[in-house]
């Protein structure tokens, strides 16, 4: 467990089974949470590093609602709410026995064992945050209540769907990181921040997944993402290529939108992103090898990012619930897309060319 690469092929195979259980039957409620986490990198770089994204010119965004539908052809869930948070959300401070959920993960526990007199708390509209640095958590909830608000206003999903606050835990440093990694029995120990069920467990001043040191907005909106499904579809559980394609297109998508900035800017370029598409819908497990797993992640984030722009992006959620009623990668896409493609074969050739 001392490198990179074998942490992760150790944490790859521990997520094995249930995984690959829940990926099969993908309605089946859930019973122990297995955190998704994304790639580290550590500083010895990895095939997971983001490349430095490209400079390109901010461009406007007109708008704030997103998700605008144009052509519903489909029964469509009631509209969540329209605008987006205040960019300042107060930061009420609470103690713990004053706030409005005081049900907490065990490993959220834990963490708050560590030091416990240092740790604050507080309540957003939608989130508990506990936290060491004020400052800190004021620009930790911007994030996660913009990105909450993002996701959700993509799945066409109301505030009744996640009203339960969920937790988000900061941590002080990498020295406190490491000691709650060591005692959570965590099979995560190489992980920078990463979400456990609806829950955030958020190592900012760590290395990261950018290796930079600094507050790295892409990895938490990812996890972030992560958190929103899970607290959206609870008892469920994505197939892999969905949760991570979602995730990782999410994450670029929300941060554009917040900053008003062209997605482009966030967006990475996926020269990776070359699996076949009937070989990615068949993965029910984390592949062992960096390229494989780099592979995944980007022919994930191609998939979801091609339903995103090419085709009516507001037909996500029917995609989205077809394939978690046990329909395939590519009967969804048919049913779901029956007007916009001639068949499989005609989608994976547009696919190819995207
Ligand atoms: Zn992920």
């Amino acid at each position: 467990m001392s490198t990179p690469p074998d942490r992760f092929v150790a944490l790859v195979a521990l997520l094995l089974t249930p995984l690959a259980a829940h990926a099969q039957a993908p309605a089946t409620p859930r019973p122990a949470l297995t955190p998704y986490v994304r790639p580290a990198i550590t500083p010895a770089a990895t095939p997971f590093a983001r490349p430095a994204t490209p400079a390109v010119t901010p461009m406007a965004r007109p708008g704030v609602t997103p998700f605008t539908s144009t052509t519903l052809t489909r029964v469509t869930p009631p509209p969540p709410p329209s605008s987006p948070p205040a960019r300042e959300i107060p930061l009420v401070e609470k103690k713990v026995e004053e706030l409005s959920n005081q049900q907490m993960s065990k490993n959220g526990q834990l963490a708050l064992g560590i030091n416990p007199a240092k740790w604050k708390h507080a309540e957003t509209d939608n989130f508990i945050i506990h936290y060491r640095r004020a400052t800190e958590a004021q620009k930790v909830v911007r994030e996660v209540e913009y990105d909450l608000w993002y996701v959700a206003s993509a799945l066409r999903a109301g505030k009744d769907r996640y009203e339960k606050k969920s937790h988000v835990y900061v941590f002080e440093d990498e020295k406190e990181w490491k000691d709650y990694l060591d005692q959570s029995n965590s099979k995560t120990k190489w992980a920078a921040s990463y979400a456990h069920g609806d829950e955030l467990f958020l190592n900012i001043r760590g290395s990261g997944n950018t290796g930079t040191g600094s507050f790295d907005s892409i990895t938490l909106a990812h996890e972030t993402t992560h958190a929103v499904v899970a607290r959206l579809y609870r008892g469920k559980r994505w197939p892999i290529w969905l949760n991570e394609g979602f995730a990782e297109y999410m994450a670029g998508a929300s941060i554009s939108a917040r900053k008003q900035q062209s997605v482009k800017r966030f967006q990475r370029d996926l020269k990776a992103a070359d699996l076949p598409l009937d070989k990615l819908a068949a993965m029910t497990a984390y592949p062992e090898t960096m390229p494989e797993v780099h592979q995944l992640y980007q022919t994930s984030e191609k998939f979801v990012r091609f339903l995103m722009t090419e085709m009516p992006k507001d037909r996500i959620v029917a995609y989205i619930d077809s394939v978690m009623a046990g329909k395939s990668m590519s009967e969804s896409v048919l049913s779901t897309y029956y007007d916009k493609i001639k068949d499989w074969d005609d989608f994976q050739k547009k696919f190819a060319k995207f």
